[in-house]
């Protein structure tokens, strides 16, 4: 941890299907890589700000246009697994699988080395640190600091970055005096801007996730649980705007942006 100078802000997209992943990877109608994929990079190039993008390999070739525009905008590409599934449900043989299969996928696919990486829902089976270190990875962003039935359960994790072996863990941030991860849909959802930015004052770095379909209304989606049709459309449509003001308010506090692999490689020459 630095002691001194500006206060450090990652912001991070998770890249996939809608409804959360739920929807079929090579559904041409996704609306959030679409749309709302094109329209978070243009927020983010509005206010000039690089950020790292995990993402899932099985979407690459549904929006291969659009996601090229990732590392066209100087944004790092990571990875969110191969086919968006529970981590802690498959054996570990299929973890490895997901691991390496989609960084391959993702240099093939971008050129450049993918060194992160973000776990299906947060979900990370054991050993999990060992796995990554054993497929190459040298940092990972899975671990939310709050607790969801059945998917987080960290509450204790460190606020601030962590070292397990060789990989360093970059735990999401959570929003300033709630249980709540900080992420887009979230901070939108309950019109929290200003505690989101309170978050700055608790942690550094502080790691904001987002994904595309935050930033647009979806439309059908009958088929997916009621719960998520309602979590996913409300307030959508303010999601662009609250990105928008958060980016504002975060510059005009002087906060310095930085990739996760930026933190990685800081971390990591602070430590020879
Ligand atoms: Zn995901």
């Amino acid at each position: 941890m630095k002691d001194t100078g500006p206060l450090r802000v990652a912001i991070t997209c998770d890249v996939e299907s809608d409804w959360g992943g739920r929807a079929p990877a090579d559904d041409p109608d996704t609306r959030g890589l679409r749309e709302g994929l094109p329209a978070c990079l243009e927020v983010l190039q509005d206010h000039g700000v690089r950020g790292t993008f995990f993402i899932n390999a099985s979407v690459l070739q549904t929006a291969p246009e659009v996601l090229g525009r990732i590392s066209l905008h100087g944004h790092e590409v990571a990875s969110h697994s191969l086919h968006h599934r529970s981590l802690d449900c498959l054996t570990t043989e299929a973890v490895r699988e997901e691991l390496s299969r989609s960084r391959d996928a993702l240099e093939d696919f971008f050129g450049g080395c993918v060194q992160g990486f973000r776990a299906p829902q947060g979900r990370v089976p054991e050993p999990w640190w060992e796995l990554l270190e054993e497929a190459g990875y040298t940092y990972d962003s899975s671990i939310f600091r709050t607790v969801f039935p059945g998917r987080y359960q960290h509450v204790q994790a460190p606020a601030i970055p962590y070292r397990v072996g060789k990989i360093w863990e970059f735990p999401v941030g959570r929003l300033w005096g709630t249980p709540f991860p900080l992420g887009l849909r979230w901070v939108t959802a309950l019109g929290l801007v200003g505690r989101a930015l309170a978050t700055t004052s608790v942690g550094d770095p502080v790691i904001l996730y987002m994904h595309p379909f935050d930033l647009v209304t979806p439309d059908a989606g009958e088929t997916y649980p009621l719960s998520a049709r309602l979590w996913y459309k409300f307030r959508a449509s303010q999601a662009r705007v609250t990105l928008d003001r958060l980016l504002d308010a975060w510059q005009r506090a002087g906060v310095v942006f930085m990739t996760l692999q930026e933190l990685a490689s800081s971390k990591l020459e602070g430590h020879h």
